[in-house]
């Protein structure tokens, strides 16, 4: 009897299966259309130094505008893009479109300021992305210097050497190099000496509860420590209120990027945070 019911079970589990595969399929081939369709949009999120009440930079976040479902979650989307390979066009997209945008506002006088895009493992191992960030950078007019890779540590430790060289062509060009949601992933401390990065990003859910949770204090504190002692930058994620941002100034980080300045928002709102800031 036990048998039976359990069949049953097992009949009713394919058939959710069935259902959410056919979503995903037809997630997958709108996701292939959407480029053509141009119904991709960036956000972007400042990042401030606290000390200086200064926007540093800003981060480009990809969002899908739907036709039917409406905006949807990179979240939602990332993976499916990475599994299918579509990360690697739609990446190109977002960093071209991104370069475009933050060198139109070096030209309109705002202050100069960094760009950060995100990159999939998948993008790192391109035989052609020196040469597409190359081009991207000519065609944009945006000075090198200006750009900040986000690579999550997963995506880093996948092949070391490989990683390793990519990483100091990409910055023998200028180009800076960022530990994205670093803390959360499988990469060690021995390997992050080998790694030329410039930037520690310490993932929003250890800033979260950094006042309540003494072990996610105890993880912060330990990660902009070793910022300092490895020579890097590092910046919060995440920061949301008052008191985040006074833990955080008493634990020496004054770099952060939250709800708690702005959320992720379209590029003309951008401008206004700028003649905010300059008019303050
Ligand atoms: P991420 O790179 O770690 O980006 C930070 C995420 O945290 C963003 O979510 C941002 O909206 C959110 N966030 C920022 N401040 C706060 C805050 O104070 N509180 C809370 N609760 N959340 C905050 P978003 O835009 O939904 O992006 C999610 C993830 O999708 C990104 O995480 C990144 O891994 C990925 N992603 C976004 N755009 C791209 C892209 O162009 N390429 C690739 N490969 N991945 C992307
Ligand atoms: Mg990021
Ligand atoms: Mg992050
Ligand atoms: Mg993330």
């Amino acid at each position: 009897k036990a048998k039976e019911s359990s069949g049953g079970n097992y009949c009713i589990y394919e058939k959710y299966m069935d259902f959410r595969s056919l979503d995903s399929i037809k997630l997958e081939s709108d996701l292939n259309k959407a480029l053509q369709n141009n119904e991709f949009q960036i956000y972007y999120q400042p990042q401030v130094d606290f000390l200086n009440k200064k926007i540093v930079g800003v981060e480009a976040l990809i969002r899908w505008k739907h036709p039917l479902r409406g905006m949807i979650s990179p979240m939602e989307f990332i993976s499916i893009a990475e599994e299918t390979g579509l990360i690697v066009p739609i990446g190109e997209w977002v960093l071209k479109t991104a370069c475009k945008q933050v060198e139109e506002w070096h030209d309109q006088g705002f202050p100069p300021i960094y760009l950060s895009v995100n990159m999939a493992a998948q993008q790192f191992k391109q035989k052609s992305l020196i040469p597409m960030i190359h081009a991207i950078l000519e065609e944009t007019g945006l000075s090198p210097e200006f750009l900040v890779l986000e690579l999550t540590e997963n995506a880093i430790i996948k092949d070391t050497e490989a990683t390793i060289c990519v990483m100091k062509q990409l910055r023998e060009l200028g180009i800076r190099i960022a530990i994205d949601d670093f803390g959360t992933g499988y990469s060690s401390l021995g390997y992050l000496k080998n790694f030329p990065i410039d930037t520690l990003k310490i993932d929003q859910t250890f800033v979260k509860d950094i006042v309540q949770d003494k072990n996610n204090a105890a993880i912060t504190n330990t990660i902009i420590s070793l910022a300092k002692n490895l020579n890097l930058n590092v910046i919060a994620e995440g920061v949301e209120t008052q008191e985040q941002i006074d833990f955080l100034l008493s634990s020496n980080c004054s770099y952060m990027q939250g709800y708690y300045f702005s959320r992720p928002v379209s590029g003309s709102d951008v401008e206004k945070l700028f003649y905010a800031t300059i008019t303050n």
